[in-house]
């Protein structure tokens, strides 16, 4: 993995770094490279909330919070900042608005590498608009001040349009780390976890490969 000078990690929801990206986060702070993890909203749409139910729609986002943190934690994140927006209507803020904002941690972190959703291929709105919001934010700065971006996608398309991911990191020295911070998000992934926690003391090839690959799509101005 390239050495960085500061990574800024852009998602709109708690548990959209854990299993796509959590373990290079963690590869980018073993290696000394400080890392940002600006995260939109506080899922509190989910509508997992158990059953028999463990919350409500009201403590659910503190809750998601808190997992939120904890994740943050284990992956050694020092600066994670909760950005207020609403779950769910992402896609509905102005989006001059969102860029800027995000333009002004740009410039205040002053990152070599963006990894954030590619706007079109990840499935979600809220991902979509939020890629589309770093996109948009990037393009203000001149062609050779541009961080390097690097985009999630996961739509069944994604291979078909974009051709297949340009960059996968096997991150298995820090996997201990990446199951952490999938535990962490507790209310959105215990049922999932206990599944592949089982596959993956069976060694279950697919999962592995989920687990232990994380795939980019360097975006292409
Ligand atoms: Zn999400």
């Amino acid at each position: 993995m390239k050495k960085e000078r500061h990574v800024l990690v852009v998602f709109p929801h708690p548990d959209d770094e854990a299993f796509g990206v959590s373990g290079t986060i963690a590869t980018h702070i073993k290696s000394g490279t400080p890392v940002t993890y600006a995260c939109l909203t506080l899922g509190e749409m989910g509508r997992n909330m158990g059953n028999p139910p463990f919350t409500n729609r009201e403590n659910l986002p503190k809750i998601r919070k808190k997992e939120l943190q904890e994740a943050a934690h284990v992956l050694g994140i020092q600066d994670l900042r909760m950005l207020g927006y609403r779950d769910k209507t992402v896609e509905f803020e102005d989006e001059e608005k969102l860029s800027n904002h995000l333009l002004s941690i740009i410039h205040e972190v002053n990152p070599s590498l963006i990894i954030t959703f590619y706007p079109g291929y990840a499935v979600h709105p809220d991902h979509d608009a939020t890629g589309a919001g770093v996109v948009r934010a990037v393009s203000k700065l001149a062609p050779d001040a541009r961080p390097t971006l690097h985009c999630v996608a996961f739509s069944n398309n994604c291979v078909e349009e974009l051709g297949e991911a340009d960059i996968i990191h096997d991150i298995s020295p820090v996997i201990d780390k990446k199951l952490a911070a999938i535990k962490a998000h507790r209310s959105q992934t215990e049922f999932t976890f206990k599944d592949m926690a089982e596959k993956l003391k069976n060694q279950d090839p697919q999962v592995m490969a989920r687990v232990q690959f994380e795939r980019f799509w360097t975006y292409k101005w």
